[in-house]
């Protein structure tokens, strides 16, 4: 692929502003300065720099980002930050959007991604990938309250009831849920059904992909192919 197309469709502007940054000698290629925006470059593994900054090629980006509290999942959101503002610019050029949303205060693992059929497989209904959540509840839970989130309950606007796929105590007032849908305020709406309320919320696990113990919050990282198998 030639550096100028290695340039626009790695999110670094519109074609004219890729080969400008190429010819101002902006550009190193495997180590090596280079200002031909022709010059062709396998894709494979080729790292490359901007103004000192490296880079990876990826024919499509696949991001894991450590959600923290007060970021909406929004390229124009209403009352907080965008979850975007934690990303490089290049990435919300290339389109990247988020795979499923999470609220405002919810925290912890979110994908992002640019790849439109990956988007939409892990945020279609069929797809059924259980997703991990900790929620602290206001109340101590009791046993009742476990089983019916295990049994089903039923959320206004929904026909059937929604069960969780596991539902257990962690701690007096630390609920870890398993579901498998991604409706609306779905895990602070069921913990409000069975009589208590969640008072925070984090998502630990979306299918075999955990959230790295070492990924601090509002920190981002790729997803490489392990992660990705893992998902599936
Ligand atoms: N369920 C919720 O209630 N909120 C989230 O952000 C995710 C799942």
């Amino acid at each position: 692929m030639d550096l100028e197309s290695i340039l626009f469709t790695q999110g670094f502007g519109a074609r004219r502003q890729c080969r400008a940054i190429i010819a101002d000698a902006r550009v190193a290629v495997n180590g090596a300065l280079c200002t031909d925006p022709d010059a062709p470059f396998d894709t494979d593994a080729l790292t490359f720099e901007v103004d000192g900054v490296a880079w990876r090629y990826h024919e499509h980006a696949y991001i894991l980002l450590n959600k923290p509290a007060g970021y909406e999942c929004s390229r124009e959101p209403q009352h907080h930050l965008s979850v975007f503002g934690l990303l490089p610019a290049q990435l919300a050029t290339r389109g990247v959007q988020c795979v499923g949303r999470l609220d405002q205060d919810t925290t912890g693992l979110l994908l992002l991604s640019d790849d439109g059929k990956f988007v939409h497989t892990y945020t279609s209904p069929k797809r059924k990938v259980p997703k991990v959540y900790l929620a602290t509840t206001k109340h101590p839970l009791d046993d009742a309250q476990l089983a019916a989130l295990r049994d089903g309950v039923l959320l206004h606007g929904e026909s059937k009831p929604i069960a969780a796929v596991a539902a257990h105590a962690r701690d007096e007032r630390l609920l870890e849920l398993t579901v498998l849908e991604g409706k609306y305020h779905q895990v602070k709406r069921m913990v409000a059904a069975v009589g208590n309320r969640c008072e925070a919320l984090h998502r630990e696990r979306v299918g075999g992909l955990a959230l790295p113990a070492s990924l601090e919050p509002g920190k981002w990282q790729w997803l490489d192919e392990a992660d990705l198998q893992a998902l599936r």
